[in-house]
């Protein structure tokens, strides 16, 4: 998902309010930290994978639904297939509590539930067996969540297209799949396959993830059928309905012709016939630094909505109006008149959270975070620059706020997707970049870590163990530093006429990052601590901390 920007603030405003009023209560361990998101009930339920819900694995979803536009209403059943790890009576599936279930079956018997905020307990009449294959059936109906600020703040938006025709999206990252479908909604729980069968007014087309397998015509009403052949994050299974034609295109890999059918509004097919020649470029990009595209099975297409878009796998939704320059993001996203933010931004998605996804929604800085500095190194490839790179993170710097850690507390339901994660998380992975100083083994631990866990789970620790075994070093100080920690590292200094003082200020007492330092011109690699070190120089030599190169804030310390 791309990074909100106006109502950031709202959450830092937040922030601080609970922090005056939880700061005397706890002691924290790096002074300033502010607080996270209070633990609620309903997120204690969905945040962590508790007995009910770890005694069983998902392998397929069967999801039909039938929409009701003019009511805003839904009428469906899901059949969840599933693996029992254990003998279970009883399991965890989840429905956001406003929408009523008619009922649940298993092998045409109806089961006892029970409702605790979003979590639904379901009882078997009888034990399933350890490594049994089983499946039930949910039936459900009601009025879903409505999009207040689509995608960040998700649901349903109910709009028009330009022709006053209805045209209907769904976007659920953070908010999950639970507030229009019953799943097991954790970030780890991903179907083997899904199919989608959504059934509309006949003159309207419904557009799913994956590839079409048929429509159905029952008078007024029309199925479309999709399936997806790959794990699939809960929160990217989607819905677009509108009166949508269907862009045909291929991309050509090898010997090998892929998919590539977008869907746009029918007077958008020509201006997107040409404008979406561009994830051709992004998908090239992305296979040469961070490994294959994993969904060929699937295909890959942009489906135009009226939001701004998001990462949907396989089914990457575009609503940035068609202009590099002019588009709703283009212009406060800028990217050198050579691509389209949403483009790049949601199709990196398809590597960094759809197949690499994080262990925990409070490590989405490996969706997010990785995201926006793949975008940097983009252009450092495109330009050939390693400056232009540069240059890109240099326009993202000043949002970075230090507020709160990148990655907060696990188990919580936390979606950590606050504007630290996305900016200063991808200039942690610049700053890493600079200390490792070898881009072979830095481009290598970026691809192999992609490649390793494609289609798989991630968490911090991960990523530093891989760092570790390609280095030989062990950065958990960095990490614990820049991820679980909100400082910002200062380097303070001062000179003499013959020395140049320097240290660590607003650190961890065990961060030993090495810093690199521009003396009268000539780099110099210096290893501060908390504790004043110093070299020594000529008289009025120009010492500059290279902070193009690490996120660190030089202080320059003066005598009064
Ligand atoms: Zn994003």
């Amino acid at each position: 998902m791309y990074l909100k920007q106006g109502p950031i603030m709202k959450k830092i405003i937040f922030s601080l309010a609970l922090l005056t009023l939880l700061s005397c209560q706890e002691e924290r361990p790096h002074g300033n930290q502010y607080e996270l998101p209070e633990l609620t009930p309903n997120n204690y339920l969905i945040g962590n994978l508790n007995d009910n819900r770890s005694s069983y694995r998902v392998s397929f979803y069967d999801i039909n639904i039938d929409f009701d536009i003019e009511k805003k209403s839904i009428d469906g059943y899901v059949t969840i297939k599933a693996e029992s790890l254990i003998d279970l009576n009883s399991l965890q599936v989840d429905l956001a509590e406003n929408l009523s279930i008619k009922k649940v079956t298993h092998k045409g018997d109806e089961l006892s539930f029970s409702r605790e905020y979003d979590a639904v307990l379901v009882d078997f009449n009888s034990t399933i067996k350890k490594d049994s294959i089983f499946d039930f059936t949910v039936f459900y109906q009601g009025i879903p969540q409505s999009a207040d600020n689509p995608p960040w703040a998700g649901g349903f938006t109910w709009s028009k297209d330009k022709d006053g025709r209805d045209w209907i999206a769904v976007s659920c990252e953070g908010e999950g799949a639970r507030i229009w479908w019953p799943n097991k909604d954790h970030i780890t729980a991903e179907g083997d396959s899904v199919r989608m069968a959504y059934t509309v007014p006949s003159n309207m087309v419904a557009v799913g993830n994956g590839k079409l397998r048929s429509i159905v015509n029952n008078g007024d009403k029309s199925t479309y059928e999709w399936f997806v052949s790959n794990p699939i994050n809960n929160y990217n299974i989607s819905v677009q309905i509108g009166n949508y034609v269907a862009v045909q295109d291929t991309f050509i890999k090898g010997d090998k012709i892929h998919d590539m059918n977008h869907y746009v509004m029918d007077y958008n097919k020509e201006l997107a016939s040409n404008y979406f020649n561009q994830s051709k470029e992004v998908i090239r990009f992305y296979e040469k630094y961070f490994g294959d595209y994993q969904w060929y099975e699937d295909g890959y297409k942009l489906i135009e909505v009226p939001y701004l878009g998001m990462e949907h796998q396989s089914a990457v939704t575009y609503g940035n109006g068609f202009s590099i320059y002019n588009g709703v993001r283009s212009k406060s996203w800028p990217m050198y008149g050579v691509m389209d933010p949403l483009i790049i931004h949601e199709t990196g998605h398809e590597w960094f959270g759809n197949s690499v996804t994080a262990t925990d929604p409070t490590h989405i800085w490996i969706h997010e975070g990785l995201q926006v500095y793949s975008e940097a190194i983009y252009f450092e490839d495109k330009f050939k620059s390693y400056e232009v790179g540069v240059h890109y993170l240099n326009t993202l710097k000043n949002r970075i706020v230090n507020e709160i850690p990148i990655v907060g507390r696990e188990n919580e339901n936390h979606w950590a997707l606050h504007g630290d994660t996305y900016m200063k998380g991808a200039w942690v992975m610049h700053t890493l970049r600079s200390v490792i100083k070898n881009d072979k083994i830095w481009f290598e631990i970026l691809k192999e870590f992609m490649t390793e866990n494609a289609k798989g789970f991630a968490n911090t620790n991960d990523f530093f163990k891989k760092v570790y075994n390609k280095t030989g070093e062990d950065y958990w100080y960095f990490a614990q530093q820049y991820f679980y920690s909100p400082n910002q590292p200062e380097l303070e200094y001062y000179q003499t006429d013959e020395e140049f003082y320097y240290r660590w200020n607003n650190v961890n007492d065990n961060f030993t990052m090495p810093l690199d330092l521009l003396v009268n011109g000539r780099e110099l690699r210096v290893l501060p601590t908390k504790e004043y070190k110093s070299f020594k120089i000529t008289k009025h030599s120009q010492i500059e901390v290279m902070d193009w190169k690490f996120y660190v804030q030089p202080k320059e310390i003066t005598s009064n």
